[in-house]
């Protein structure tokens, strides 16, 4: 799976085969589509998608290119799930959250498990990205929560990451799925 900012781009770098395989730097050939899938956004609206598809012409690995508002195998956008775990982060409740975003409290409770579980990887992830980007920029607040912690990293190199390559146009959570590459959920080991 390859995390892009631009779909339609990165559509275009597969045609023309300028897109690299993640895994070992050879061209990516078109590889049809993965099935249609609708996503919730903020404030509700459902968003139809149809990512692409792309086979290595070296190793052989097929990649799902996915826009990077959407996470892999969820029915929410990236954007509305990060905005679950701030508000987690500052310290209010699943059901809470649930009601004020109009998601069910059992999807809200499984997102804040999964990114608790993997907090201090994804802290990690964020501090090696800003000393990457911009040492200057590294959060020098330490923070009782973990999650509160690891999220302060990643807006830290979101941040400097939208510096270094002009990304004002890109939301934080777009970034931060790029710079998780796609794993924001998917750190910890399913229990
Ligand atoms: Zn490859």
């Amino acid at each position: 799976m390859i995390e892009v900012f631009d779909a339609g781009a990165a559509r275009r770098a597969l045609f023309r085969r300028a897109l690299p395989c993640p895994d070992c730097g050879a061209p990516l050939k078109p590889w049809g589509h993965v099935r249609e899938r609708a996503v919730r956004g903020r404030g509700g609206a459902l968003e139809a998608f149809r990512p692409d598809r792309g086979r290595c012409t070296g190793c052989g690995t097929t990649h799902v290119i996915l826009e990077a508002s959407l996470l892999p195998g969820r029915a929410y956008a990236a954007g509305l799930i990060g905005q679950a775990l701030a508000a987690a982060a500052g310290g209010h409740g699943h059901r809470r959250i649930a009601g004020d975003l109009g998601v069910p409290g059992g999807t809200v409770r499984g997102w804040i498990r999964r990114a608790r579980r993997s907090a201090e990887q994804l802290r990690v992830i964020g501090v090696r990205a800003v000393v990457a980007l911009d040492p200057e920029a590294l959060p020098v607040r330490v923070l009782a929560d973990p999650l509160a912690c690891a999220l302060d990293a990643l807006g830290a190199a979101a941040v400097a990451m939208g510096r270094r390559l002009g990304l004002d146009e890109v939301g934080m959570w777009a970034r931060i799925v790029v710079l998780t590459r796609g794993r924001l959920l998917r750190l910890a080991p399913d229990s």
